[in-house]
């Protein structure tokens, strides 16, 4: 086994088994320090770094006992591996020292062979030990770079989407104004639809972007309570109509307006909804089949509501990166379609702030259902039986 060079204290009252000892670890071509007793070994200790430590267990000022319970005290010392030597005759000491946290033992005078052998096996677990916690900080030392430089682009986000919305409404405010300076011609009024549908998408994005950086910085406040989620379905499919019958899609709603109140964000639901429901819209070819479904769940007291459309559907080997941050598929007729990639992860996160659940079964080519849980409001199944006013979240 190949032998490993270290920087190696010996510790001994005895001057003669110091040399021995010296002239035996330099023929193996290790650094080798002195001491006479405990209280020179800790001062050198604590000048120097060691690789290991040959301590003898009888000595003045300081004993060996002494010196292994200061060393276990200071963290930087503890690490430090000690080798014992003792005399035949004081073998309990030895197994003292070893309880004490020494590594292994040595009888005086050692042999040569068996001092090679210890001396090596305890620098190979030094070093291996040494290697992990050089590891272990540079794996801290990422981990806090990649943490500031994540920081660094949230609020760089978030101070992005705040101060492009001041340009943004100027442009939006004389768009309006344009057309009220006189009459405009088609082709005039076809370029500032054009503007105007183009603002309408920054909207959406600095929206989308001021979200993220809440959801970062843990500023996402929500605001819930007792919903009829009906009411929220049938509005937001309202909302989408004009797109519906353009699209030449059918949209159908199967929510029973009895549904028990559920504990949710009001402006966050339409959001999850108008995110999912125009998800379904937008990656349904035209003519498509979009079905919103909302059941109760007694046994797990949870509203279950599920959007299916009969589009694109999502490819198998993209299906894991569904949620993820700015992920759109590389499918060219999903890239053919306006998006940023963040809605999903958005929605995601909402639902699972109100306690919800979100999950998806897609498949490529024939469709996609998506499916989300809230939590019943308290006492709200009681209150439709004996009409209880109480609900609570
Ligand atoms: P965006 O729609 O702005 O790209 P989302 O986060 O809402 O962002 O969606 C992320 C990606 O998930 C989409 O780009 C698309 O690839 C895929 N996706 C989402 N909903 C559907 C759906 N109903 N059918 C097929 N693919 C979908």
């Amino acid at each position: 086994m190949q032998s490993l060079q270290g920087s190696i204290l010996v510790v001994d009252d005895n001057a003669v088994i110091r040399q021995i000892l010296k002239l035996s670890l330099e023929q193996n071509q290790h650094r080798v320090t002195l001491a006479s007793n405990g209280q020179e070994a800790i001062e050198l200790m604590e000048k120097h770094s060691y690789d290991l430590v040959l301590l003898d267990i009888i000595m003045p000022k300081m004993n060996g006992f002494q010196v292994l319970e200061y060393m276990t005290q200071v963290p930087e010392l503890a690490q430090i591996p000690v080798i014992v030597i003792s005399a035949d005759s004081q073998i309990d000491n030895a197994i003292r020292c070893i309880q004490l946290g020494a590594e292994d033992y040595l009888v005086k005078p050692p042999n040569q062979t068996l001092l090679r052998t210890r001396v090596n096996a305890s620098l190979r677990k030094k070093f291996l030990h040494d290697q992990q916690q050089a590891h272990q900080a540079e794996m801290e030392r990422m981990y806090e770079a990649v943490k500031a430089a994540n920081q660094a682009k949230t609020e760089f986000i978030s101070m992005a989407a705040h101060e492009l919305r001041n340009p943004l409404s100027q442009i939006a405010t004389t768009n309006t104004l344009f057309r009220r300076v006189g009459t405009l011609n088609e082709k005039q009024t076809q370029l500032l639809d054009t503007v105007n549908f183009s603002l309408e998408r920054m909207k959406a994005l600095l929206v989308d972007l001021d979200d993220i950086a809440r959801l970062e910085t843990g500023n996402m406040r929500l605001e819930v309570q007792p919903l009829n989620l009906p009411e929220l379905i049938y509005k937001v499919a309202e909302s989408m109509q004009h797109d519906v019958i353009t699209r030449h899609h059918s949209l159908t709603l199967h929510v029973p307006p009895d549904l028990p109140l559920v504990c949710a964000d009001r402006q966050r639901m339409i959001q999850v909804l108008t995110n999912l429901v125009g998800n379904a819209l937008k990656y349904t070819p035209d003519g498509g089949q979009i079905t919103v479904t909302a059941v109760h769940n007694s046994q797990n007291h949870t509203v279950h509501v599920t959007v299916k459309d009969t589009g694109l559907g999502i490819q198998a080997d993209e299906q894991s990166q569904i949620f993820s941050k700015f992920f759109r598929s590389d499918d060219a007729e999903v890239r053919a379609r306006p998006g940023t990639g963040l809605g999903l992860y958005i929605t995601k996160s909402l639902v699972e702030m109100q306690n919800g659940r979100i999950w998806f079964e897609s498949n490529y080519g024939e469709g996609t259902e998506f499916h989300f849980t809230l939590a019943v409001a308290e006492g709200a199944v009681e209150a439709e039986m004996v009409q209880i006013t109480a609900v609570t979240c």
